[in-house]
């Protein structure tokens, strides 16, 4: 057992003051028992906690940290900025400069706002979307997770799924009835929804990589079939990349499914680990945004010139070094190697896009969260605290995608082929 009895005690602290001591609910460590690690430094692939153990990171801040911690150039550009000032709530080039980045890699955003997190970029695309259509009703997957708003706490995955409230108490019945759940993967229940609420939809929201319920692909036909409905019916496709954009393709999961969103949710790596989010898409949607049209939307510090030069250090590497390659083989090596273990140990299922996966508990793939549910989340709790012991560092829940960085190596890939090797030892031998 790793010790960590300085992370005990600022736990017992943090809970003082936090309710269940943290300020974001998975941190907790609530799914798999124990104290959350109280972490004071990354390095690379690295994270250190306050007693000094070291760790191999596969949560990489959530996704953002797709270089790994502190890349020299995004260091650099982040104390460069904060010399020249850190806030100034009036325009600044740097804005610009990261919008023009983003429309490089998802070319159909003809207009783009900052805002400071994911969860707001959702919430303003669906009220400029509504505004658009003049409807109500929004359609969402269950499992999916876009974000904390009132009209996304419906069957969202994620935190939620670790906690078995499938929508979240606080939000009004007559808000949570605008919002429409299908199953991920199942076009059917998609057409019945729009039929049966027909000319009162105005935007259907989707992860194009299901990543707050492991990690699962959409099926074949599934995207391009959802932006035909949308067509056929007049309804906004939002297409949610705060995990997925800049991270499987650097024009993210619709660079690799070939399929266009009308507006495009962003965040976590467009920030470089700063809170940054965006949202964009077609001008004639944009143009409704205050001050060009009536949508109101604002934020003190969108656009904070710090955080858009994190975000342009990060993107610009991104989009010179082109690793995407590289992290694909990364990620076939680790699934590959899973692969040949779950041979001896029939209960796992490996899922796995580019450099996000989950391991399942559970013997068969996991094509939509009914699937995920009935995943083996003791056993799980029990994985994770065997692969903390022996220095990798997973999302503490079974249903959170992990991440590969450019900085993991090939030991560090090997390490977690070693641990998970072990761990099933001593779970099934
Ligand atoms: C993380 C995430 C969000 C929310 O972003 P925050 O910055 O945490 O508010 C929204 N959508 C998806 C797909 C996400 O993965």
């Amino acid at each position: 057992m790793v010790a960590h009895p300085y992370s005990e005690i600022l736990f017992r602290r943090a809970r003082q003051l936090f309710p269940g001591g943290v300020n974001s609910p998975v941190r907790a460590f609530k799914a798999v028992g124990g104290t959350p690690l109280f972490l004071r430094q990354g390095n690379g692939s690295h994270v250190f906690d306050v007693d000094g153990n070291g760790y191999i990171d596969f949560v990489g801040s959530w996704g953002p940290l797709i270089l790994g911690h502190c890349h020299p150039q995004v260091t650099e550009a982040i104390v460069a900025a904060v010399r020249e000032g850190i806030s100034f709530g009036a325009p600044t080039p740097r804005e610009s400069t990261l919008a023009e980045l983003a429309q490089e890699a998802f070319p159909h955003i003809q207009k783009i706002r900052f805002v400071s997190s994911g969860t707001e970029a959702v919430m303003s695309a669906i009220r400029v979307a509504r505004a658009f259509t003049g409807r109500d009703h929004i359609i969402k997957f269950s499992g999916c997770y876009h974000g904390h708003a009132d009209s996304l706490l419906v069957k969202a995955g994620s935190g939620l799924a670790t906690f078995g409230t499938p929508s979240s108490p606080g939000v009004p019945p007559s808000l949570a009835e605008k919002t429409l759940t299908a199953r991920y993967n199942n076009l059917a229940d998609v057409e019945s929804l729009v039929a049966a609420h027909a000319d009162s939809v105005a935007c259907l929201i989707v992860e194009p990589i299901a990543g707050n319920m492991g990690c699962v692909p959409p099926q074949p036909g599934f995207l391009a079939g959802l932006r035909e409905i949308c067509t056929r019916r007049g309804i906004v496709f939002i297409i949610d990349e705060v995990m997925t954009g800049f991270r499987v393709a650097f024009g993210g999961a619709q660079e690799l499914y070939e399929v266009r969103g009308d507006l495009v949710c962003l965040g976590k790596i467009i920030g470089g680990g700063m809170p940054v989010g965006a949202f964009g898409g077609k001008e004639e949607i944009m143009n409704l945004l205050a001050p060009e049209g009536a949508v109101y939307q604002a934020g003190t510090l969108s656009g904070n010139p710090v955080a858009m030069a994190a975000g342009i250090a990060t993107l610009k590497i991104l989009k010179e070094l082109k690793p995407y390659r590289q992290l694909e083989q990364k990620g076939a090596f680790l699934t590959d190697g899973l692969q040949a273990l779950i041979h001896r140990y029939p209960y796992l299922c490996i899922q796995r896009v580019g450099s996000m996966f989950c391991l399942y508990f559970r013997p068969a793939p996991v094509r939509s969260f009914e699937d995920a549910i009935s995943s083996d989340t003791k056993t799980f709790a029990r994985f994770f605290h065997l692969m903390l012991d022996q220095g990798i560092y997973l999302p503490p829940a079974q249903f959170e995608a992990c991440f590969i960085s450019t900085a993991h190596e090939q030991q560090d890939l090997e390490h977690f082929l070693d641990a998970a090797e072990r761990s099933f030892k001593t779970l099934w031998e």
